[in-house]
């Protein structure tokens, strides 16, 4: 954690481009009282936004969820807080719910490749063979390419090796997540962010946060 504080220093004494955005990382690992003075020592530095790092490598969700709140209310409040790393849905939700703006992961696409897909109903396996003669596309108010089709179809598709089965379902997934952080946004607005996390754990069939599961 000393390290990234004197690199984060180092980092902005390096600039010489005033057209990148420099964000500093928080680090600590699932200690909050050193995730608390990192973000308090870098908050001090004039950092275009900041990250969470060191998260989502495989502690509990609620361990990430603890460290998360415990840290937002010690970074800026009008810069981005960048959770790096997360996550499922439920994550992006629970922590925009604890501050955080902003996520990267690999999920919707690695998933998407390996057949799985991410709905309003939970996750659902491409590959399953309940699916096989289903002539209903995966989810039918979702906008994207894949959805144009039949889940038979695009379970044809994993079936017979065609590279267009990944191409499909990366597609959905992506257009999946943003749809869940453009709602987010919206329900923020209208002080709604609540409910909607609610209607939408329900429909992804989890009760409370520590059954949040993978699939
Ligand atoms: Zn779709």
């Amino acid at each position: 954690m000393e390290r990234s504080i004197r690199w984060a220093g180092r980092c902005l004494n390096a600039a010489t481009r005033d057209d990148q955005a420099r964000f500093a990382i928080v680090q600590g690992g699932l200690d909050t009282e050193l995730r608390i003075q990192c973000a308090t020592e870098l908050s001090s530095m004039n950092f275009e936004g900041f990250a969470v790092g060191g998260l989502s490598v495989g502690e509990a969700p609620s361990e990430m969820y603890r460290i998360t709140e415990a840290t937002c209310p010690h970074l800026p409040e009008h810069k981005p807080r960048y959770l790096m790393g997360v996550g499922r849905p439920i994550d992006l939700l629970e922590s925009v719910d604890r501050g955080i703006d902003l996520f990267d992961c690999v999920m919707p696409t690695r998933n998407g490749r390996n057949a799985m897909a991410f709905t309003d109903r939970g996750n659902v396996k491409i590959r399953n063979a309940k699916y096989r003669e289903e002539t209903r596309p995966l989810d039918e108010h979702c906008p994207c390419l894949a959805c144009r089709h039949s889940l038979g179809y695009l379970r044809h598709l994993f079936v017979a090796k065609e590279m267009l089965g990944p191409i499909l379902l990366t597609i959905h997934n992506l257009t999946y997540y943003q749809r869940v952080m453009a709602e987010a946004r919206q329900a923020i607005e209208s002080d709604t962010f609540a409910q909607y996390v609610s209607d939408k754990k329900a429909g992804w069939g989890i009760v409370d946060e520590s059954d949040a599961n993978v699939g």
